[in-house]
């Protein structure tokens, strides 16, 4: 219930004909086909409906139609790239609330390179950024597999992490201003370029991670980097997770904030890689319990040799059972391909019932250990597939199903088996959600395992911010 107590309204004909109005014939989509890709997630868990999908082109657009919205108590969805893997992005099966596309909301409004800034609308998409930087030989970091078609808007709403999270941090630490649009259709530009602002509390951060239910985000001041002159990339082959974390130690002693990743792939993800991807295949002629993918990024000029004595010592050390550096940006394409392509690869081998959750680094051992001990309880013959950026304590604990086995059985153990598995994570002094967000998908385990203080605090900032409740209602907080 919205926090002054009235209920949210099914919109009325004639507040879908104001709507309609604000972006005209041509982007007021009613046409239920039209609609589709809007209304489903890439993963098939939620279809959504709504009487409108709306696509404003300005920000005073987003402005009218929010101002109705409220008005007229009627629940907005904020929609990016429609990449989100929790279920925020798509509206509930009720049919009652309007879906906001930011998609043509996507211009580049200014970009300085000496100042190390640019001004992104929120349309454009992850990929346009990265390459309107590089245009000017700076680097925005963010890096997602996702990246062709997520938009900075929704990375900013998610605070999405990614590879490059071990030296440059997640979403959050590379924004520096934001323009939002507020439930009742102000608009808050806080589009400042300054590194340094201590003028009390921190709006910014509040709509960074809030998933749409706080407000639009239209606009944002990002912070971009100098373009690394090099890059070195090497896979390793190690016998265990203990021993991926003394390497990892290692490695960080050793280059520090150039060490740009530090990523882990079991033997079984590399299988279904090169098993399902005909241009993938292993670096390796051995087999290794697990593979990690390291990459080295700086200025100076010697750094595959200094990547490549580094992992010589490791090797000699009898750390490391094979290692395999890239002497080309081809050979390092292919060396992510490997680690980009496990999600793909993985529906092939059927039903995957997915986690995206952090532990401290050094428990990761611990934890690959303990989950794969329930997942045989749960699911037995289920195979766990547990990969991600093992720099940030991120685990993509994924699992499929038993061979030949049955796909919906399997998959109609999804709650049971999370439900242990984020239970071993918050033991563990875990979240159970590393970067995706909680979305629809994971609103009932925020109040699982958040503190009444914490809820009671989000709960006080979404009344305040969004009294009627309209913003991406039912996500995040229910
Ligand atoms: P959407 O999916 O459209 O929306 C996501 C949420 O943000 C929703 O709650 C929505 O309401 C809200 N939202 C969107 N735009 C706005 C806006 N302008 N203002 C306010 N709220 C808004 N994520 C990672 O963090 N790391 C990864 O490595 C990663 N890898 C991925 C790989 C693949 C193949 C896929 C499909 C997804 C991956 N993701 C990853 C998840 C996803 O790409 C990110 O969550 C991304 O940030 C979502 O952006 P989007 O534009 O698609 O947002």
């Amino acid at each position: 219930m919205p926090a002054d107590g009235a209920p949210l309204a099914v919109p009325t004909a004639e507040v879908l004909q104001r709507l309609a109005d604000v972006v005209g014939p041509a982007h007021a989509i009613a046409d239920r086909d039209v609609q589709q890709p809007y209304l489903v997630e890439r993963r098939d868990k939620y279809l959504g409906r709504t009487p409108l999908v709306l696509r404003p082109g300005t920000v005073e657009e987003v402005s009218r139609i929010l101002a109705i919205a409220n008005a007229a108590r009627v629940g907005v969805v904020p929609q990016g790239g429609n990449t989100g893997l929790v279920g925020g992005q798509v509206p509930f099966e009720s049919g009652a609330e309007i879906v906001l596309s930011l998609s043509r909301i996507d211009r580049l409004r200014e970009i300085d390179g000496p100042g190390l800034t640019m001004t992104v609308e929120a349309g454009m998409t992850l990929a346009d950024v990265r390459t309107r930087a590089d245009a000017v030989g700076c680097l925005f970091p963010l890096s997602l597999p996702s990246e062709g078609t997520c938009q900075i808007g929704g990375n900013l709403a998610t605070n999405a992490g990614g590879a490059g999270v071990l030296a440059y941090g997640n979403a959050r630490n590379l924004v520096l201003g934001l323009e939002v649009v507020l439930a009742d259709g102000r608009v808050w530009n806080g589009l400042r370029a300054l590194k340094k602002d201590n003028t009390g509390y921190d709006l910014r951060d509040l709509f960074i991670g809030s998933e749409g239910t706080l407000g639009v985000i239209t606009a944002a001041v990002l912070k971009l980097f100098p373009r690394p002159e090099r890059q070195a990339t090497a896979m390793l082959g190690v016998g265990s997770l203990e021993t991926a974390l003394v390497v990892f130690g290692r490695l960080q002693a050793r280059f520090g904030a150039s060490l740009t990743a530090f990523e882990f792939i079991p033997a079984i993800a590399l299988d279904f890689v090169t098993r399902h991807n005909v241009d993938a295949r292993s670096p390796f002629v051995e087999r290794h319990s697990w593979n990690l993918l390291v990459e080295i990024s700086t200025t100076e000029s010697d750094d595959a040799s200094a990547l490549e004595d580094a992992l010589g010592t490791l090797v000699d050390s009898g750390e490391i059972k094979g290692a395999v550096v890239a002497h080309s940006l081809r050979q390092a394409r292919d060396l992510w391909r490997l680690r980009e392509g496990i999600s793909d690869a993985q529906r092939p081998e059927g039903g995957s019932i997915k986690h995206d959750v952090s532990v401290p680094i050094s428990s990761i051992p611990a934890f690959v250990a303990r989950a794969a001990e329930i997942v045989e309880r749960v699911a037995p013959g289920a195979r766990p597939v547990p990969f991600g950026h093992f720099g940030d304590g991120n685990i993509h604990y994924n699992v499929s199903q038993p061979h030949g086995g049955d796909k919906a059985a399997f998959l109609e153990l999804w709650e049971k088996l999370s439900h242990e598995i984020h239970g071993l994570v918050h033991e563990m002094g875990g979240s159970i959600s590393a970067e995706h967000g909680i979305g629809r998908m994971k609103a009932d385990d925020l109040v699982r395992f958040k503190s009444k203080v914490e809820l009671d605090m989000m709960g006080a900032i979404k009344a305040a911010l969004d009294p009627r409740g309209i913003l991406n209602p039912g996500k995040v907080l229910k």
